[in-house]
């Protein structure tokens, strides 16, 4: 991922720090949902996010964050709300803000009607619970208070006057993500964080799409337009996702206009490899087209296992248009569950182009859809020969009518790496063979 100008104090977009925190975290066996989301949305909704930082649960290195962050506008914390000792994260955002704790006692109220049922059922009452209550109820002073999704509230936290009130709103959030995804509307609904927002020029950004576009092609790109037009107040973002080309167009206010030319142009020298020009996602595209065609989809899959069905089931909606899949993963499954020829396999191998066709013939036959996808490849780390090393893969769509596309690609990276290109190719073929994208696209 690359921006082409350095995003931080854009004059009129408040700054933001996401500050997640969480010892687990930091030993990789949680993966940070937190930080993602926060900065997703705050993004989407004008803020410029500065810096997302990662601190255990330790409250020299919470300090040292907060005060990392006390020159952004707004500071977003994830986590260390609990009841137990090393939740200390409403402490330390009261020190920051120079408000002192107090107890909020029509919170502590709710907090245990929540929570009294519950802990009745599992046998848990008394002292215990009583401390972890009355700590969750207690709140620095003047904070606003956002209702508990599990049994932390969650607070938004102005500086205090004695501060002179220049310190960043600070807004405190659980560590769950299904608490915190659960509380954000509620945050964005306070007064102090509606106001800040209020002030942040909506995002008009552009997303463009591409496959198969390197990323050289499009700085490329960007170099000679930059001679014609004024990009200094657009920001460009390419990020390469899912095996597609990402170029996100921010304009600074007023610069709308230029960013929608650069939008034009791009997309006229990258037409072959476009996607989409509005930002709409592959799978949203491809099951729009599905739908409007009225086509249904088989898999027959060797090397990715099924992560090709998974992927279409993933929408709502999709029995509408996913018949069904086939892990056939042996020999004797490709043969038996798809009328893979045996003597095929034995001649041309089990990934092969005439094995991926046959596993996408039989799959769309077998049951009974109109369009069917197969993949076979080597997938690693062991399995590779010299004429089919690790990443080679053969994928072939074929539909009731004849059309046929294959493609045999040698792709990069490990194991997860070939079965995740593998899954995202065979879904650029589709696209293809529904007649929404053409040309280069997907080569
Ligand atoms: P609790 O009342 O559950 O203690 P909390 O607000 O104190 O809530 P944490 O103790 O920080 O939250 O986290 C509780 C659990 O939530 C963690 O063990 C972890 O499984 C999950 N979690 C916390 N933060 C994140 C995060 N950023 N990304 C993903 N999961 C998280
Ligand atoms: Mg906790």
């Amino acid at each position: 991922m690359s921006t082409s100008q350095e995003s931080e104090r854009t004059p009129g977009r408040p700054t933001a720090a996401v500050l997640v925190t969480g010892s687990e975290l930091l030993t990789g066996q949680v993966a940070d949902a937190n930080g993602p989301f926060l900065a997703r949305e705050l993004g989407g909704l004008g803020v410029v996010v500065s810096r997302v930082v990662l601190v255990g649960d330790r409250p020299d290195d919470l300090r040292a964050a907060l005060a990392f962050a006390a020159g952004d506008d707004l500071v977003v914390t994830s986590g260390g709300l609990g009841p137990t000792a090393d939740d200390l994260t409403a402490d330390l955002v009261a020190e920051f803000c120079d408000a002192p704790m107090e107890t909020d006692p029509g919170l502590r109220d709710r907090i245990h009607a929540r929570i009294e049922g519950w802990a009745a059922r599992a046998g848990w009452a008394g002292a215990a619970l009583d401390e972890a209550t009355a700590k969750q109820a207690r709140v620095p002073r003047g904070a606003d208070v956002l209702e508990p999704v599990g049994t932390a509230p969650g607070l938004v936290v102005r500086a205090a006057a004695g501060t002179g009130g220049n310190g960043p709103l600070v807004v405190v959030l659980p560590g769950p993500p299904r608490e915190l995804q659960g509380m954000w509307l509620a945050a964005l609904a306070s007064p102090p964080l509606a106001e800040l927002l209020a002030r942040a020029p909506r995002a008009t950004s552009r997303l463009l799409r591409f496959a198969g576009l390197p990323e050289s092609e499009i700085a490329g790109s960007l170099r000679e337009l930059g001679g014609r037009l004024d990009l200094s107040r657009v920001e460009v973002t390419t990020c390469l996702r899912r095996s597609e080309l990402e170029v996100d167009l921010h304009p600074l206010p007023g610069a709308e206009g230029v960013a929608g030319e650069l939008a034009e142009l791009l997309v006229e020298r990258h037409r072959r490899r476009l996607i989409s020009a509005d930002g709409t996602g592959t799978d949203e595209l491809l099951a729009r087209a599905l739908l409007a065609q009225g086509a249904t989809v088989a898999t027959g899959e060797s090397c990715t296992g099924g992560l090709l069905a998974g992927r279409l089931v993933d929408r709502p909606g999709s029995s509408a248009y996913m018949a069904g899949g086939v892990v056939a993963y042996s020999n004797e499954a490709k043969t038996s569950l798809l009328g893979v020829p045996a003597d095929m396999i034995a001649e041309h191998g089990a990934v092969s182009p005439e094995v991926a066709r046959a596993l996408a013939d039989g799959a769309r036959e077998r049951l009974g859809a109109d369009i069917g996808v197969g993949i076979t490849g080597v997938a690693g780390p062991d399995g590779g020969t010299e004429a089919k090393p690790v990443g080679y893969v053969c994928l072939c769509v074929s539909t009731a009518d004849g059309e046929v596309i294959a493609r045999d690609p040698q792709l990069p990276g490990g194991r997860a790496d070939v079965r995740e290109r593998s899954v995202d190719l065979a879904v650029h073929l589709l696209l293809r063979i529904t007649g929404v994208t053409g040309g280069d696209a997907h080569r």
